[in-house]
């Protein structure tokens, strides 16, 4: 391609792309001689386009006896090729082509099968093709056929949402009513086509349904509505330079003013228009605007021309098989030749015209006409409601989609919940059983607390009545004790007196069996005279008021050995007494403690040199200070360690050793009395140690430089 053959291709792509046609003849050869290039050229994909590119632009150019070569050349090799797609565009245009020209059946047989080809698609090219079908029959005065076709076109349109074709195919069905008769129809479709046609901004469809518009109104005797919407499309045609839509107003226009009676006007307007018709190749509206003039004519007189032009209008609408025109047609010469007064003729024209109108306008096609508008309404109709119902069930479906999330959310965050509560009951559980546990526990604790209390209670209550009984007793026994050893004493003393009298004034008179007797009665009368003694002492124990003086330990010894001094000396003791304290205490009691724990190391005691130790020990045996009296005698079985200091207990007969069984009882009662303890530790023939505690005011008294010396050399024990 050199550069003039690019500059004319581009030229040609941009007035496709503009949608206008800036080409003239000139630059249409131009055109021509450079695809003729690519025709005679090896590649047949680009013959194929330079076929189809020419078909279309000669059509466009009306030059359809050329296009009509090309776009047969291109379909053929599109089939050669298998470009089917291709091919059915070619054949769509083949139809216009043949159309164009007037040839409605090899159009009609073409566009079928196109429309055959196409079903099931649906698309847009489906639509055309039923559309420009009805248009063929429409022209042939097949008002049926055109009818469903338009309205499959219709439907497909819309479904397509082809907002031009939709109008497109509402004006032509206004054309239909419009040819029936039909104008209220015609004019309710043109305007549903106006509405679209202003709202996509379609000026040719617009001026052509002002125009259709005021042809109907024209038709139905209202001229100055007619008027007024065709002088509308003819100012949008004047405005906008449209020629093939000036000559189709201008003939309305014309219609309007001869409807008026303005000839002159009307002739004007039908010249013009018949001008552009001739201009334009539009046979069909040569013969709107050849019978018109030819009416104007014979209005005006001029039969001769006026018939001529009549003439004409028949011969077009023969020729291209417009019946519906051809109806006008014989309608206008009826009507002019009976004017003239040719009745025969115009008669022979009325009957045609009735016949032609007949099968036209029959009853059976208007209700054929009628079914199928009713069939697309309700198709229409049916489509809405499913679309309708499709978005309701989109909608509820999305509501239920959503309606589901939710509840899903809800249910999870309520499983959640549930989750977590349930397993805070656990543990609450867990808590509460615990607590229910420990509260039985607790209980269980508190009932036997309440048992043991309730027992401790009656134990104490028993102890104490018992401590009653047993006070009660020891103060009667006390009591006994006392009145027993303190009265006694005197009837014994008596008893006694009386015996050393009776042994004294009667010994060897009564024979010496009763000298015996009456010296063991004074023998016993002693013994229990000692024993009252010691027993009363004993209660004395209790009885008498304890009086607390600081009492030296050293200086209460010292008066035992004195009190003891014979049996020391008979028995020849080592006596060792330590330094000890002084107490703050009942000087009698103390004295008595000592006495009979250092007489009983004496008097328990058969080694030749009887050892008897006085002492004290610090930190012993868990004490700060404990006193003790040792000797080296006969020693104590263990097992009698608690006994020994029972009153009345004894361990050996009177035989062996004297004694009331008083002395240790009345010691552990003087250190009880003065809150310490009193314990023996002792081994059979080696000796015993009594240990006592004294829990009263001590302090360590001066060393008595005598006693120490003498603790100093005293002998060793073991
Ligand atoms: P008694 O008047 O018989 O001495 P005690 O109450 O003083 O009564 O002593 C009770 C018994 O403890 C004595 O009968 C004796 O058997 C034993 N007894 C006491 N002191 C000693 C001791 N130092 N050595 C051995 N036996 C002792």
């Amino acid at each position: 391609m050199n550069l003039s053959q690019k500059i004319i291709f581009f030229i040609f792509l941009f007035s496709f792309f503009i949608g206008t046609n800036p080409m003239n003849a000139n630059s249409l050869d131009s055109l021509e001689n450079v695809l003729r290039s690519k025709i005679t050229g090896n590649n047949v994909d680009e013959q194929l386009d330079a076929y189809f590119e020419l078909g279309k632009e000669y059509l466009l150019h009306k030059e359809t006896d050329k296009a009509l070569d090309y776009l047969l050349a291109a379909e053929s090799l599109a089939e050669k090729l298998k470009k089917y797609e291709l091919r059915l565009e070619i054949v769509y245009k083949l139809g216009v082509c043949y159309n164009a020209q007037h040839d409605y059946d090899k159009a009609i047989e073409v566009l079928t099968q196109l429309i055959k080809d196409l079903t099931g698609t649906n698309g847009k090219e489906l639509g055309d093709a039923c559309y420009r079908l009805a248009k063929v029959y429409q022209v042939k005065g097949n008002n049926e056929l055109a009818f469903d076709y338009h309205f499959r076109a219709l439907q497909i349109r819309e479904e397509q949402g082809d907002r031009k074709g939709i109008a497109r195919s509402h004006y032509q069905v206004g054309g239909i009513h419009f040819f029936q008769g039909n104008y209220h129809k015609s004019i309710e479709y043109y305007e549903k086509c106006l509405k679209i046609a202003k709202e996509i901004n379609s000026e040719v469809l617009e001026l052509s349904c002002y125009g259709a518009i005021g042809g109907a109104y024209s038709r139905l005797g209202d001229v100055d509505l007619s008027l007024e919407y065709n002088m509308k499309a003819y100012e949008i045609t004047i405005a906008s330079n449209r020629k093939s839509g000036l000559a189709y107003i201008s003939f309305n226009l014309g219609d309007n003013y001869q409807t008026l009676g303005d000839v002159d006007k009307a002739l004007k307007y039908f010249n013009q228009a018949h001008k552009l018709y001739i201009e334009s190749n539009d046979r069909w509206g040569q013969i709107g605007s050849n019978k018109s003039i030819g009416e104007i004519h014979i209005t005006k007189g001029n039969n001769k021309e006026g018939l001529e032009y009549l003439n004409k209008s028949l011969e077009i609408a023969q020729s291209l098989g417009a019946r519906p025109r051809l109806l006008d047609v014989y309608k206008s010469f009826a009507r002019n030749l009976e004017d003239m007064g040719d009745y025969k003729k115009a008669n022979w024209y009325y009957k045609e015209f009735l016949s032609l109108k007949d099968s036209l306008v029959n009853e059976a096609t208007l209700q054929k006409m009628s079914d199928t508008k009713m069939q697309y309404e309700i198709s229409s109709k049916e489509k809405a409601i499913q679309k309708r119902d499709t978005q309701l069930q989109e909608t509820y479906r999305n509501f239920l989609i959503v309606g589901l999330l939710f509840l899903l959310v809800f249910l999870y965050l309520m499983y959640a919940k549930y989750k977590t509560q349930a397993k805070n009951n656990e543990l609450q559980r867990e808590q509460n059983q615990k607590i229910r546990q420990q509260n039985d526990q607790l209980e269980e604790a508190h009932l036997i607390q309440m048992e043991t209390n309730q027992l401790l209670k009656t134990q104490n209550e028993q102890s104490l009545v018992q401590n009653e009984k047993l006070e009660r007793k020891n103060e009667e026994l006390k009591r006994f004790a006392y009145i027993a050893s303190h009265d006694l004493k005197e009837p014994l003393r008596n008893i006694g007196s009386f015996a050393t009298l009776l042994k004294r004034r009667f010994k060897g008179q009564l024979g010496s069996d009763a000298d015996e007797y009456i010296d063991f009665i004074t023998t016993n009368v002693s013994r229990m005279y000692d024993l009252l003694h010691e027993v009363l002492m004993y209660s004395k124990l209790e009885n008498e008021e304890i009086i607390h003086d600081w009492v030296s330990i050293n200086e209460i010894v010292q008066t035992v050995r004195e009190t003891l001094r014979g049996k020391i000396m008979e028995q020849n003791v080592q006596f060792k007494v330590a330094n000890l304290p002084e107490v703050q205490g009942h000087r009698s009691h103390l004295l008595q403690l000592f006495q009979n724990l250092v007489s009983n190391s004496i008097k328990y005691n058969q080694k030749e040199n009887p050892l008897v130790e006085v002492g004290i020990k610090e930190n012993f045996e868990g004490h700060d200070l404990v006193y003790f009296v040792k000797d080296n005698g006969i020693g104590i079985d263990m097992e009698f360690k608690e006994r020994v200091f029972e009153i009345f207990k004894r361990l050996h007969g009177k035989d062996e050793f004297e004694g009331t069984g008083v002395g240790l009882a009345i010691c552990k009662k003087i250190v009880m009395q003065n809150n310490g303890d009193i314990w023996v530790e002792s081994e059979i023939g080696k000796g015993s140690t009594f240990y006592f505690t004294l829990n009263i005011n001590t302090k360590m008294a001066e060393a008595n430089s005598a006693d120490a010396e003498m603790f100093v050399e005293g002998v060793n024990f073991n």
